[in-house]
């Protein structure tokens, strides 16, 4: 026996043995034990120590409730983490270490934007950048695994989650998706500095009808598998171990209950053999969705379905053992769920570094984190309007007025999800604009007042921040009115009567109505929920540090009427028709769009072939001209439509995108190569097909691009 135990403890033998031997070792008690992940409040140690030595716990979620973005939380610390961890390790039969989760979504303590304002940074290699910087800090925090990325697709800002993910585009929250799993697991996740990633939300989460959280969804096969799972498909060829059940119902069915989904669509469509979680409780919800009688009920419909670990409903640590010795759930469904839970664990390096140390991050590592996240947010924010070039500001002008609900708001700018962030290390719009801009004189108040106007009064320039406080976007934050709160519109609305230059700030976690702010703000930089260093961020962009390179990852409506309102969207039988009678059915703001310091133009769009077979590649070519008077970077994007398909096909989708800078005066030509990735989509039966016909190609600064050419598949 004590042989047999040696053997999956010797890490010079194969996973999959140390596996085998392991699973013919456990009980069925340690076996639903594997499968049980348990939250992890302080005052629960000792319990969860008591469980973890009786082999009754698999995983814990750093975590205390359900709505862990939004709330301040009281989690056990890395010595507690440690000993739980050693009463599963050194005190229990098997010693099978246990994997912590917890949510590092936009950063661990060094909060970067949030994802929707990485997307519009548009730049993977930030992106991948901040993700390993975030694993290592939670690493060394005890964290083994993030819940991240969050890569939804989102067409409704209503929908307070819009902020999680990276947008409404399924090929730019694809590319995000593999910059976040590249960095957050490293080349390895069993690295000391890497964390294993978790897809979520499997799937069309972010299709919740109205944008009321956890929604039901009613979704077509063909957007399912067009719209919705291109993302996931990018994040589980990036090598993501892990994927996230979501807690929606679509189609009748409950993702967290839904075999065709898990099992069908993700492990046999798509070939991912990594674990597959439940969300909070979203096993024991089955039962209130109305197809479980009972959470014993709901254990045997989850496992079936795919769910290998559950997330604190403890559904699968009760009911699994009796319900395999009452022959309902087949003993060959739990040992494959333990076997993923063990092999993810054996991945992951844990039998052999169950601890982690406590370390403090080098000086060096810490600055340049800081400085990476200062980057991301002066690049996420994108300049909506510039009229007259009132940005950039000179760093010599002599009184700036610094008003605005936010223009104090440090912990607001670090978004949602900000559960580990240290509130003094936020830097405020008003400390940024002082380190950048030292020889200006500002005028601030504490916050919005009376005061504000009189200190516009006296200003050469007003800056108005606005926005909203980082619990108003996130999970269960849903809003019906995406206006700013009261009295913020309002004040830049005054400002600007004043007769002076307005500059509204709007740090936000979802696309806000700006219609009323575009009418009279003269210049509309949009920093997101900018993360610890957005003060300074926004400071590089407003007095020109860095030149504004975000572009819009989300289609910003005139309306919340419009919602949903996507550029993908397919063509009607009556393309002219069909408008609001009081309103346009145009977006304020395009997807793509963003200005910057200089301006561009596009001409001579070329193709190098007029027709191609479906296997076959085309390159399409574009001179791009800095018209302006200084240096500027520009987001080339490329959209293509094919023309006549068999099934209805979106007006325009975005193929890819280049970052190109540009010397004043200075003329470049971008090429594209396009194939079979950029031409096909996902036919009846799920496999891409490249349709004969002909194809329109268009490149430019947005989704409104106007250069176009066409060319023909045989
Ligand atoms: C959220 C997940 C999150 C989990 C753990 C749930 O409420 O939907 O995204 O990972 O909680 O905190």
């Amino acid at each position: 026996m004590i042989e047999l135990i040696d053997l999956y403890k010797d890490p010079q033998r194969s996973i999959e043995s140390r596996i085998e031997n392991l699973l013919s070792l456990m009980t069925l008690e340690e076996k639903a034990g594997q499968l049980h992940q348990a939250p992890a409040p302080i005052e629960a140690v000792s319990e969860l120590c008591a469980l973890a030595r009786a082999g009754r716990l698999g995983s814990l979620v750093l975590a205390t409730s359900a709505h862990a973005g939004s709330e301040e939380q009281q989690v056990a610390s890395l010595d507690q983490y440690n000993a739980v961890q050693r009463a599963a390790v050194e005190e229990s039969r098997l010693g099978i270490p246990l994997i912590y989760g917890r949510d590092v979504i936009h950063g661990h303590r060094t909060l970067f934007p949030i994802p929707l304002g990485q997307a519009a940074a548009w730049d993977a290699d930030l992106v991948r950048d901040a993700s390993a910087a975030a694993a290592k800090e939670a690493s060394a925090a005890g964290i083994h695994w993030t819940f991240a990325p969050m890569i939804d697709i989102a067409r409704d800002p209503r929908w307070g989650r819009v902020a999680e993910g990276f947008g409404e585009d399924p090929f730019l929250v694809s590319v995000m998706a593999e910059a976040c799993v590249r960095g957050f697991q490293g080349d390895d996740p069993a690295g000391s500095e890497s964390v294993l990633a978790c897809l979520k939300h499997f799937l069309g989460y972010g299709a919740a009808e109205g944008g009321r959280d956890y929604n039901s969804t009613e979704i077509t096969e063909h957007t399912l598998l067009n719209v919705y799972l291109p993302s996931f498909e990018a994040g589980i060829k990036a090598g993501a171990g892990s994927v996230m059940a979501a807690f929606h119902e679509i189609g009748g069915t409950p993702c967290s209950g839904n075999r065709q989904l898990l099992t069908g669509l993700l492990r046999d469509r798509l070939g991912f053999d990594g674990l597959i979680v439940s969300d909070w409780n979203s096993v024991g919800e089955l039962q209130e969705h109305g197809v479980a009688e009972s959470p014993r009920d709901a254990a045997a419909i989850a496992l079936d379905a795919g769910v290998d670990l559950d997330m604190c409903s403890g559904a699968y640590l009760t009911h699994l053992p009796e319900l395999v010795e009452a022959g309902i759930v087949p003993i060959e469904q739990v040992d494959n769920a333990v076997r993923r839970v063990l092999r993810t664990k054996f991945l992951c390096g844990l039998f052999e570094r169950p601890y982690t140390e406590r370390s403090i991050p080098s000086q060096e590592f810490a600055e340049a984190t800081m400085a990476l996240a200062r980057r991301l947010a002066a690049r996420s924010a994108v300049l909506l309007k510039n009229d007259g070039s009132v940005l950039p500001l000179s760093k010599h002008r002599s009184r700036i007025a610094v008003i605005g609900p936010l223009a104090h708001a440090r912990r607001e700018l670090m978004g949602t999800w900000s559960i580990d962030a240290v509130d003094s290390d936020g830097v405020t719009v008003v400390e940024g604009i002082r380190a950048v801009a030292p020889d200006i004189e500002i005028l601030t108040g504490a916050g919005p007042s009376d005061l504000d106007l009189s200190l516009a009064s006296r200003a050469d320039v007003v800056i108005v921040v606005v926005g909203e406080h980082h619990n108003r976007s996130g999970e269960n934050a849903s809003l019906a009115d995406l206006h700013l709160p009261p009295g913020q519109t309002e004040l830049v609305r005054a400002a600007k009567e004043l007769g002076k230059p307005t500059i509204a700030v709007v740090c936000a976690g979802r696309p806000i109505i700006l219609t009323d702010i575009e009418r009279s703000a003269d210049a509309i930089l949009y920093a997101w929920h900018p993360g610890v260093q957005g003060g300074l961020g926004i400071a590089d962009i407003l007095f020109g540090g860095a030149s504004p390179a975000g572009r819009l990852p989300i289609t910003f409506p005139r309306h919340e009427g419009q919602i949903p309102l996507y550029y993908n969207h397919k063509s009607t039988g009556r393309p002219n028709e069909g408008k609001y009678l009081e309103t346009l059915t145009t977006p304020l703001y395009p997807f793509g769009y963003g200005l910057t310091y200089t301006t561009f133009a596009y001409s001579s769009l070329s193709l190098d072939a007029a027709a191609i077979s479906a296997n076959d590649t085309i390159t399409a070519s574009i001179s791009i001209k800095n018209t302006g008077s200084q240096a500027g970077e520009e987001v080339v994007q490329l959209y293509i439509r094919d023309l006549v398909a068999r099934v209805t096909r979106p007006i325009k989708e975005l193929k890819g995108f280049q970052r190109v800078s540009l010397e004043a005066g200075e003329t470049k030509t971008v090429t594209f190569t396009i194939g079979p990735d950029q031409l096909s989509y996902a036919g009846p039966d799920g496999r891409r097909i490249v349709e004969p016909g002909e194809f329109q190609v268009w490149i430019g600064g947005d989704s409104t691009a106007a250069q176009s050419a066409v060319f023909r598949v045989r």
